[in-house]
C-alpha cells in the first residue's frame, strides 16, 4: 500500500506540473487548473490510506467546511477582487505548513513520537517560522488590497524594533530546534513569528505590494516543501518546491518591475524607500468630451492604449478592443502597452485583454514600446494611475520614485479616462493628469470607451 501512496503523489505532482505548464497560455489555463485539481484531489484522496491514520472524522469534516467556503467564495467573487483572493488562500496555505508544525512540535514536547532526528526537527521549525509569516502577512496584504487598511503604517524605531521581535522569533525557534520543545517556547515562537509577519507588511507601500505578494507566495511553497520532509510527504515536497522556485522567480520579476532590489524589501527599509513628503504637483486639470478626444484618436496616426486597474473595475476592455478596430480599420496604428504592475495581480492586464481578443501582436511590454511614445499622437490611458505617473522619474521624495512607468507624458497627447479625482493604489498624486498634453475623460471606463466607439462612428 505504502508504494501505490507514493506512486499516486507523484502522478498528482506530475499532474501539477503539467497544470502548471498549461496555465502559462491564457488559450491553456483554463484545463491548466482543471488538471492540477485532478492532482490535488488524487493527492488527498489516496492520504486517506496512509497506515495508522488517525481522526477521519475530523480531516472529512475539515475537507468538507473547507472545500465548501471555497467553493461558494470562488464562485461569487468578482473578478477584480481576484487578487486579495489569492493573497488569502497564499495566507491559508503558509498557516495550514505552520499548523502542521506546530502539531509535531507539540508532540516532541509531550514526548509523544513525532519528528524523528535532528534534521527534521530543524526542517518543522523553519518550516514553522517561513509558512507562519505567510500567513499573517498575507492577511495583512489582504487587507491591503481589500482596501481595509489604505495607508502605510510607520512609527519611530520600527525597523529596530521588527529586527527586535525577529531576533526574538529566531532566538526562540533556535531553542525549539536544539535546547528541546517545550510548550510554553513553541508558543512564544509562534506568537513572535505572527508579530512578525504583520510588522514586516505594514509598513509597506501600496505600489510595492506585487513584491510582498509574490515573496508570500515563494514562502508558503518553501514552508510546504519544510513540512513535507517533516511529514515524508514527496507531493508536498515537490509540490512546494515548485511553487517556492515559481513564487521566487516571480518576486524577482516584481522587484524589478518596480525597481527596487529584494533585499530591500526582505531585510531593508521595508519599503520605506523615498518615505517623504510629496511636493504639490503643478499644473491644473483639463476636462474633455468625449466626442472631442473620439476626434483626436481618428485623425491621429499612433495610439497607444495603456489600461489599468480601472479598466478592470469597468470590464471596460470589450469595448476598448472595439474602439480599437475602429480606429485600425480607419488606418490608425493602435497598439497596448502594459505594465508589468498594472491592475491588482501579475498578467491582469493580459488576462484582461486576451479575454476581449486583443491579437498577441498588438500587445507590448514596458521596455519594448516606451520609447515609442515619443512618436505616439494620442497615449490613452483608461484606468491606470501609478503606472503612468512621471513623479515616479522626478521626485525622490516620492513613495514611488524609481519605479519604471510608461512614458504617456511623452505622448503629443494623452487621453486619461477615470471617473473623479481618485488617487492611484499608491494615495500618490499623479502629475501626469496636470501637464499641458493631458486632458482628463471624466467618468466610467466602460461607458466613456462607448461614448468614444460612438464618436469614432459619427466622423
Ligand atoms: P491604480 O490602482 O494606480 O489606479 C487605478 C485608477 O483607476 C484609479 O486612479 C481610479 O480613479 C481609476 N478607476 C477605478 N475604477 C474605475 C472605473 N470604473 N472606470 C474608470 N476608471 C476607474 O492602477 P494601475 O494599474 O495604474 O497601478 C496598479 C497599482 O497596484 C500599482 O501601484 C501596483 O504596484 C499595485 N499593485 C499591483 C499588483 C500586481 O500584481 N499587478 C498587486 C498589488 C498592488 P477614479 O477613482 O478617479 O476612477
Amino acid at each position: 500500500m505504502a508504494n501505490l501512496i507514493e506512486v499516486v503523489y507523484f502522478v498528482a505532482v506530475a499532474l501539477f506540473i503539467f497544470g502548471l505548464k498549461r496555465m502559462s497560455s491564457p488559450r491553456t489555463a483554463k484545463d491548466g487548473i482543471i488538471w492540477a485539481g485532478v492532482g490535488m484531489v488524487a493527492a488527498t484522496l489516496v492520504t486517506f490510506f496512509i497506515p495508522d491514520l488517525k481522526n477521519f472524522g475530523l480531516m472529512i469534516a475539515a475537507i468538507i467546511i473547507g472545500s465548501g467556503i471555497a467553493f461558494v467564495s470562488g464562485k461569487r467573487v468578482a473578478m477584480t477582487d481576484m487578487p486579495q483572493m489569492i493573497a488569502l488562500y497564499n495566507g491559508m496555505g503558509g498557516g495550514a505548513a505552520a499548523a502542521i508544525a506546530a502539531v509535531e512540535l507539540i508532540k516532541l514536547a509531550t514526548h509523544e513520537t513525532a519528528v524523528h532526528g535532528q534534521v527534521a526537527i530543524n526542517l518543522a521549525v523553519l518550516g514553522a517560522l517561513i509558512g507562519t509569516i505567510s500567513f499573517s502577512g498575507s492577511l495583512i496584504a489582504f487587507a491591503k488590497l481589500q482596501g481595509w487598511l489604505r495607508k502605510a503604517i510607520r512609527f519611530p524605531f520600527q525597523q529596530a524594533f521588527n529586527l527586535l521581535v525577529f531576533a526574538g522569533t529566531i532566538g526562540s525557534g533556535v531553542y525549539l530546534a536544539f535546547a528541546g520543545a517545550e510548550v510554553s517556547v513553541i508558543i512564544l515562537f509562534f506568537l513572535l513569528a505572527l508579530i512578525f509577519g504583520v510588522l514586516m507588511t505594514v509598513p509597506i507601500g501600496g505600489a510595492d505590494m506585487p513584491v510582498v505578494i509574490s515573496l508570500y507566495n515563494a514562502l508558503t511553497g518553501l514552508a510546504v516543501a519544510f513540512e513535507g520532509f517533516v511529514l515524508n510527504n514527496a507531493a508536498m515536497i515537490i509540490a512546494g518546491t515548485v511553487v517556492g522556485a515559481a513564487g521566487t522567480l516571480l518576486t524577482q520579476l516584481m522587484a524589478k518591475a518596480m525597481n527596487r532590489p529584494i533585499s530591500n524589501v526582505l531585510f531593508g527599509s521595508f519599503g520605506a524607500a523615498g518615505g517623504g513628503e510629496e511636493s504639490a504637483v503643478e499644473g491644473s486639470l483639463k476636462p474633455i468630451e468625449a466626442s472631442d478626444a473620439a476626434v483626436m484618436m481618428a485623425f491621429a496616426e499612433k495610439v497607444i492604449i495603456i489600461p489599468g486597474y480601472g479598466m478592470a473595475v469597468a470590464q471596460a476592455q470589450h469595448k476598448i478592443w472595439e474602439l480599437s478596430k475602429h480606429l485600425i480599420e480607419n488606418g490608425v496604428d493602435v497598439k497596448f502597452a502594459i505594465h508589468p504592475v498594472a491592475g491588482r495581480m501579475p498578467g491582469h492586464m493580459n488576462v484582461l485583454l486576451a479575454e476581449a481578443g486583443v491579437p498577441y501582436d498588438r500587445i507590448f511590454d514596458l521596455d519594448e514600446i516606451n520609447e515609442e511614445f515619443d512618436t505616439a499622437d494620442v497615449a490613452l490611458v483608461i484606468g491606470a494611475n501609478d503606472v503612468v505617473n512621471p513623479v515616479a522619474r522626478s521626485n525622490p521624495d516620492s513613495p514611488i520614485y524609481g519605479m519604471p512607468i510608461l512614458n504617456a507624458d511623452h505622448a503629443k497627447n494623452a487621453i486619461i479616462i477615470k471617473r473623479g479625482q481618485g488617487a492611484g493604489f499608491s494615495g500618490v498624486e499623479n502629475a501626469l493628469f496636470y501637464a499641458d498634453n493631458a486632458r482628463m475623460l471624466y467618468g466610467d471606463g466602460q461607458e466613456m470607451a462607448s461614448q468614444l466607439i460612438q464618436g469614432t462612428k459619427e466622423l
